[in-house]
């Protein structure tokens, strides 16, 4: 039998550079050799963004799209819809008498983005929903309700997959061996930085190139990225590894190319604005094929929610057996 993969994406916008490289580029990998669970975590996504449903709503054949535009199979990789499996809720109530308010405040990933959304959750996160601050119980409860034994992810998960690992064993010492520790495997660019420099790329920080921006938008956001702030004019010879341009080189173009221009920034034979304009050509030479893939997508709107009820229906068959087996050890199973 081969390993499960269970892994989720939030839908709240398109995918963009660093979902592509921290993880997409990983799940096309292993789609061949794993039982493969791809969520579309609906129900995540309103933890923070409960006030906009529509966003959330709109994303899910957005994001599903995305993903079979960058060579997702269906036949090998079931899609579906968190909300559809209420198995899901149901382990999260039960799970969640197995974590400590404490340790979720001092979860790193959970800190973190309290402290991005300030408009929602206050400057010191005194706002903070139950639902936002327990969305790592949902998580583990998304994972588990599949046997999940791999998590392909970002680096920026890690601290929510180790939260996982703890409540399966807590679950695990206290009801008898039923549930799997999962693995997270990280792809070889595990975490991809924003135009403006930020550790991350994120979708909702607005410093994302996302997979479907047009040309026109591309060249915006790209001319307007960070470079090295102490290059003035053009012939100042710059250090690339604090500049995004170079940085976003680095990750789409040829590695001879990349080696060349950062030899010529260092030498302050290059201008910035020309380095930008060649990475411009580079960024919709690599998205180029992955636009094709989504236009015939968009086309077919009834393929990509074909797809998504057949994964649910597959999804939801697991996840009713997984229930069977925690409710028989939680004592439960009237
Ligand atoms: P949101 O801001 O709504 O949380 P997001 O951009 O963080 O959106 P998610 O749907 O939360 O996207 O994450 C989906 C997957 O992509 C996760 O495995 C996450 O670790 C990975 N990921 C997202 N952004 C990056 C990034 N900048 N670098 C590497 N991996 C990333
Ligand atoms: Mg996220």
């Amino acid at each position: 039998m081969p390993k499960t993969i269970l892994t989720g994406l939030r839908p709240t916008g398109n995918l963009h550079l660093g979902h592509l490289f921290g993880a997409g580029q990983n799940y096309v990998k292993l789609q061949n050799d794993y039982d493969f669970y791809l969520e579309i975590a609906d129900v995540q996504a309103l933890t923070d963004n409960f006030n906009n449903p529509e966003k959330v709503r709109k994303n899910v054949m957005e994001i599903t799209i995305d993903l079979l535009s960058i060579g997702l199979n269906p036949e090998k990789v079931h899609f579906f819809i968190q909300s559809r499996i209420p198995e899901i809720a149901e382990l999260t109530v039960f799970y969640s008498n197995l974590v400590t308010v404490a340790r979720l405040e001092r979860n790193p990933t959970v800190k973190t983005e309290i402290a991005q959304k300030k408009d929602l959750f206050g400057n010191n996160g005194e706002s903070i929903t139950y639902g936002f601050l327990g969305y790592p119980v949902s998580q583990a409860a998304d994972i588990t309700a599949f046997d999940g034994e791999i998590v392909p992810v970002g680096e920026d998960q890690l601290p929510l997959i180790e939260q996982c690992r703890e409540i399966v064993r807590k679950f695990n010492s206290i009801y008898g061996k039923t549930l799997k520790e999962p693995d997270a495997i990280l792809s070889n660019t595990k975490r991809v930085k924003g135009l403006d420099g930020n550790d991350k790329m994120g979708k909702s920080l607005g410093n994302a190139i996302f997979l479907n921006d047009d040309e026109k938008t591309i060249t915006k956001k790209i001319m307007s990225a960070v470079t090295d702030p102490q290059k003035i004019k053009k012939d100042d010879p710059a250090n690339p590894e604090i500049c995004m341009v170079y940085y976003y080189h680095n990750l789409i173009n040829t590695k001879r190319n990349t080696e060349k221009i950062c030899q010529e920034c260092k030498k302050g034979s290059r201008g910035c604005v020309q380095c930008k304009k060649e990475l411009i050509e580079a960024m919709n030479n690599f998205l180029k094929p992955i636009k094709e893939k989504r236009a015939y997508y968009e086309e077919h709107p009834e393929k990509v929610k074909e797809i998504l009820e057949e994964g649910t229906k597959k999804a939801k068959e697991k996840a009713e057996q997984q229930m069977k087996k925690v409710k028989e050890a939680m004592k439960i199973n009237y």
